[in-house]
């Protein structure tokens, strides 16, 4: 394993941090990855990593992507994410979130952590008990869930995305291929099928796929029929790399967006997107509704400034791609160029300080 400075997915991460609380049974890696704009704000990831570099990749990149993400979402924090490596179906326990919790603490307020894939609200509340550098907790106007803010900002982007490629007005009729009904893919699809979109969806947890066609009445097809059958707009909502040499030229779409974090396995990707026709809207775009909301929460905005700040996602993506077809280069391209622009400041706003 190569945990030095060396690995490929560093980049200039601020803090690695391992954690290792054998009585808690936790194993955890923690990535700060820039805190230029504020304390790092990103999800805690729980996953049967199969080892210890798997976890530490993953994080590495994920983290990466929470500054982009935030800083171009306009608001005041750094990028982190946290991963602990376990099956979030057997080996949740009260010690183990304590002792993230723990961890998490000892950063002195550098991250803030939120649920992500394999995490909820309920293990936030447990986290809280030994760090107050916690996101997304139940309170009286909401449940601590962001995924449904997600899932709205993700909506409104594929509505943006139909409208720009397809000169589409609404999405009556149009067709999607949703990958990965868990927590934001099922709230994708409902408010896809509700908005008159041909929904077809998969899902390796069979419950998930009885519950979205029972629920929503769309049909659940396999993964391989999801990534090459035809349809208008392929919305990833499951992990990462979906998107790669082997699975770009079998893909059937005009438009991808979607949830899930790096889509793109490799930077050639978005090349071989862009060579296929395929207008790809960036992952960490669409997808800031939950950080948009988590933040404000923990701020004490109102559910107004959640609200414009989800919108102003579509508005920014149709910026991006304007911007992007004029100038004859990718979405992904331009979006970088901008966040990066925007971590290196100068800021507008007060950078906030670290603080509990
Ligand atoms: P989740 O764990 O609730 O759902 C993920 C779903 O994908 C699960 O149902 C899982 O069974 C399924 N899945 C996993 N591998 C699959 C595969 N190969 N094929 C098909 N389905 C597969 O997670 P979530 O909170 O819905 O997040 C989904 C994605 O969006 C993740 O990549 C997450 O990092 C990203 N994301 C989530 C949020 C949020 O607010 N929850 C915000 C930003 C980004």
């Amino acid at each position: 394993m190569n945990t030095s400075f060396t690995h490929p997915e560093f980049a200039d991460h601020e803090r690695v941090v391992f954690v290792n609380d054998k009585a808690a049974g936790l194993q955890a890696v923690i990535a700060v990855h820039n805190t230029q704009r504020g304390p790092a704000i990103g999800g805690c990831r729980m996953w049967p990593y199969e080892n210890v570099d798997a976890a530490l990749t993953d994080v590495l990149r994920l983290s990466r992507g929470m500054t982009y993400k935030n800083a171009l979402a306009g608001i005041n924090s750094g990028g982190g994410k946290s991963v602990i490596i376990g099956d979030p179906r057997t080996a949740k326990t009260p010690a183990l979130f304590r002792a993230m919790g723990a961890a998490i603490e000892s950063l002195g307020g550098r991250y803030i952590v939120a649920e992500d894939s394999g995490t909820s609200p309920t293990d936030m509340a447990v986290i809280a008990e030994t760090t107050t550098h916690v996101a997304g907790l139940e309170s009286d106007s909401s449940n601590g869930d962001p995924s449904p803010s997600t899932a709205l900002g993700v909506f409104l982007s594929i509505r943006e995305a139909v409208s720009f490629r397809l000169g589409r007005s609404d999405l009556l009729g149009v067709r999607v291929h949703v990958q990965g009904l868990g927590k934001v893919g099922f709230e994708l699809a409902k408010l896809l099928v509700s908005n008159g979109a041909v929904v077809n969806a998969s899902d390796i947890n069979d419950d998930n796929c009885r519950r979205a066609s029972d629920e929503l009445s769309i049909r659940i097809v396999s993964n391989d029929e999801l990534l090459t059958g035809n349809c208008d707009v392929f919305a990833p909502c499951a992990l990462g790399g979906v998107l790669n040499e082997w699975s770009i030229p079998t893909l059937n779409t005009s438009v991808i967006a979607g949830a899930a974090n790096n889509q793109l396995l490799t930077q050639e990707d978005d090349l071989r997107l862009a060579n296929a026709g395929i207008l790809y809207c960036p992952d960490y775009l669409v997808n800031a509704g939950g950080v948009i909301d988590v933040y404000h929460r923990r701020q004490g905005n109102s559910q107004e400034n959640i609200d414009a700040g989800v919108t102003a996602i579509a508005d920014r993506l149709n910026s991006v791609l304007t911007e992007a077809q004029s100038r004859g280069i990718s979405p992904a391209q331009v979006a970088q160029e901008r966040a990066e622009d925007l971590i290196r400041g100068p800021q507008n706003d007060p950078i906030p300080t670290v603080a509990a």
